[in-house]
């Protein structure tokens, strides 16, 4: 199976033939423009210094500072990194923001952390990486395994670093400190926007259809809320302690609070419980929401996925060869790309700094809408492009990743020749 990195730099050469633009830029796009590797020294509760290995890769910033999440995963490698990175230049390029791409990793599974320790070892990341970043130059968020009060750790080094605060150096902080509420469900919020719009495009409607969920953290969590809220019916979740289905739904709220007390999904008390944390991507569904991370629906399991449309909350989910299949489907109607469908938080994060560098901040509901605002219009825009790629390329499959990608890879485009640098 090719790796993401490998995938990934696929459908970029495909997108930038389908765009028609020089080679060039497939070569100039195909590396970062830096890659930084840091080691964090962390005393742990035992007394041990335990050495961890951290990275920030800068991918290209053509468009605004780089801009993208850190990764805290015990199987996360430089390579994995660089793609997401890649991804990250693309996303924000076709959200529209004023923003490169850039991710930021930590080879650990923090499950295995005190608190403490976390705190050191999120501290001493943000100390490593501090030359490289700020609101300016390259704004981390969270990712998987990351989240708001480590963002609060990480603001607050850099701030004592700087000898003054520096609230637009890190996004998706505590509202408490210079964030927006939105941001903690903005991700799941925005995929659950898009896939709105998709099932009233394509699917006859959103309220009473059936969602699959693959990965119950932060992005899946929201996700199953948001579907709930607008009247669809949630109808399995997973985490690596397995999946929960019930095809009568899911109290999401109650599962949530499960999954933030116990950590385990599986402690949910009432529906169905599967001894398999990949079980949501092959039930009975309208829509499947792979919610967690990378290279999840192959080409060696595509054939069992039942949904007629993906929406991808997780960054990388399905790889091309699974789509080919997918697509040959004839009741299959899409796969929204994981640029599109889950640019919501770095779309949020984009709003946070904004307010950050104006010491100006809008309420919730505002904030929301804008959000909301600009995925619809994102979505609209693919889809529309999509339709033209379709009718200008009748010979091949083009797919609706093929879409976002071109029209990411324009602006970018766009913006280096300006520059003069291509
Ligand atoms: N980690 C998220 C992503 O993959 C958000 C990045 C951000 O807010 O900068 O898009």
């Amino acid at each position: 199976m090719p790796s993401y990195l490998e995938w990934l730099l696929g459908v970029l050469k495909e997108s930038v033939n389908l765009a028609g633009l020089p080679e060039e830029v497939y070569e100039y796009l195909s590396k970062p423009d830096r890659i930084l590797t840091v080691k964090i020294p962390v005393r742990m509760d035992n007394g041990k210094l335990m050495i961890f290995e951290g990275y920030r890769v800068q991918h290209n910033n053509a468009l605004g500072p780089y801009k993208g999440g850190i990764r805290f995963h015990p199987e996360v490698t430089l390579e994995t990194d660089i793609a997401l990175a890649t991804g990250m230049t693309l996303k924000n390029s076709l959200a529209g923001i004023p923003y490169g791409g850039g991710k930021g990793a930590v080879r650990v599974d923090p499950k295995k952390l005190s608190m403490k320790e976390l705190e050191q070892l999120s501290r001493g990341y943000a100390r490593a990486i501090a030359p490289i970043i700020g609101p300016e130059k390259d704004i981390p968020a969270p990712d998987v395994n990351t989240n708001p009060q480590i963002m609060a750790w990480m603001v607050d080094e850099i701030s004592k670093l700087k000898g003054y605060n520096v609230p637009g150096a890190f996004t998706a902080k505590p509202p408490e400190l210079w964030g927006n509420p939105v941001r903690m469900y903005s991700t799941g919020f925005g995929a659950i926007v898009v896939a709105k719009e998709a099932a009233e495009k394509w699917l006859g409607g959103f309220e009473g259809k059936t969602i699959s969920i693959h990965g119950f953290g932060n992005a899946g969590q929201w996700a199953a809320y948001w579907a709930t809220k607008w009247g669809a019916k949630v109808v399995a979740i997973s985490d690596t302690s397995g999946t929960v289905y019930d095809p009568e739904g899911i109290d999401v709220e109650l599962a949530m609070k499960v999954k933030n007390e116990t950590r385990k999904v599986i402690n949910y008390p009432k529906g169905q419980k599967i001894n398999d944390s990949m079980a949501p991507l092959f039930v009975e569904a309208d829509i499947l929401l792979p919610s967690a991370i990378e290279n999840v629906i192959t080409a060696e399991n595509a054939d069992k996925v039942k949904a007629k449309l993906i929406v991808e909350p997780a960054n990388g989910p399905t790889t091309p060869e699974a789509e080919k299949k997918l697509y040959s489907r004839k009741d299959f109607v899409a796969a929204v790309p994981d640029i599109l469908a889950n640019a919501g938080g770095v779309v949020m994060s984009y709003l946070e700094w904004v307010e950050d560098l104006q010491y100006y901040f809008w309420d919730e509901e505002e904030t929301r809408e804008k959000l909301a605002k600009i995925m619809r219009n994102n979505f609209h825009r693919t889809a529309d492009r999509w339709e033209k790629l379709k009718a200008q390329h009748p010979d091949k499959l083009v797919t609706m990743r093929d879409a976002a990608f071109v029209l990411a890879v324009e602006r970018v485009y766009n913006a280096m020749k300006l520059r003069g640098w291509i």
